[in-house]
């Protein structure tokens, strides 16, 4: 497994790279590896001839108050994993590497980016896009995978594919979740076992949406109304959103039909959850 730190050789690795004799898959990350990401690398093990995971824990998405300082950062076991998933190639740029002193550009996608999530953490879809398009750029796959439970950002980097024409494919693999449905994230960490436990309603609440609607309900605001119940926000708990959305445009939608992404996101003792159940609405 090689690994990699600067722009510079990572061109140079590149450059001698022969797309006709096999195609490159980059999976993204910040690192703090857990299952979730190991299932992402093994769909680009699957899918390309060669595997390039990014490791970068990137300032540009964190707002001024959230946790950019005290991500979790572990090189040593997410090096082991990398290897353990036969990644021929691990990406980790040092922070002046993609942001020297003059970086002065971003990009945007504006529509996707303003809900939901960008409507709590207004500048992170832009720090995403950016760094996304830089490694896009850098390592040019013909694949790039990322997982469902970010949803809203899988959709955002759809649309920046499209729009800028990059010639990536963008491949949704799914949420990884515990026996008990909670989602694997690297910032569970950092979660206490009292605030799991709350949390867990969070996909408790979806999957009441999700049956509300197998159910035959199809007003989005009952089916609303339904998860809320189950999340029985109060002291301690509070709901960002919660919503049933076109799982393209992710608009909120007030009859249900058609491909549903019920998207929520929620609030305990200052960590923030967010999680999606993707629904076909039968006819
Ligand atoms: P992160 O390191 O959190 O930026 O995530 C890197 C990639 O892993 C993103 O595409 C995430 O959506 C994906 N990912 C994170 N958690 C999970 C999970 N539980 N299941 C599947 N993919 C995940």
């Amino acid at each position: 497994m090689r690994i990699i730190q600067t722009t510079q050789s990572l061109r140079t690795w590149r450059r001698r790279h022969d797309p006709l004799r096999t195609s490159i898959g980059l999976v993204p990350t910040m690192g703090a590896l857990h299952a979730g990401h190991r299932s992402l690398i093994q769909r680009a093990r699957r899918t390309c001839g060669t595997v390039v995971v990014s490791i970068f824990v990137n300032p540009l998405q964190f707002g001024p108050a959230e946790d950019y300082r005290r991500y979790p950062r572990d090189l040593s076991q997410d090096l082991a994993c990398c290897r353990e998933e036969n990644v021929d190639l691990v990406f980790i740029p040092k922070l002046e590497t993609l942001y020297p002193q003059d970086f002065q550009t971003t990009v945007a996608v504006r529509t996707l980016s303003r809900r939901w999530e960008g409507e709590y953490r207004p500048t992170h879809f832009e720090g995403v896009t950016t760094v996304v398009t830089k490694l896009l750029n850098l390592v040019r796959p013909a694949h790039a995978f990322f997982g469902q439970k970010d949803y809203q950002q899988c959709c955002v980097i759809r649309q920046l594919v499209q729009d800028l024409d990059l010639d990536t494919r963008v491949t949704l693999c799914p949420t990884i979740r515990d026996a008990d449905g909670f989602a694997l994230s690297s910032r569970n960490h950092y979660v206490t076992k009292s605030q799991r436990q709350r949390a867990l309603a969070l996909y408790q609440a979806l999957s009441a949406g999700k049956a509300a609607i197998a159910g035959g309900m199809r007003r989005a605001d009952l089916v609303e109304k339904n998860m809320a119940k189950v999340l029985n926000a109060g002291p301690g708990l509070t709901i960002d959103y919660l919503a049933c959305c076109d799982a393209r445009t992710l608009e909120p939608l007030s009859r249900l039909r058609g491909t549903v992404v019920l998207l929520g996101a929620i609030r305990i003792g200052g960590v923030r959850f967010i999680d999606n159940l993707i629904v076909r609405v039968p006819q």
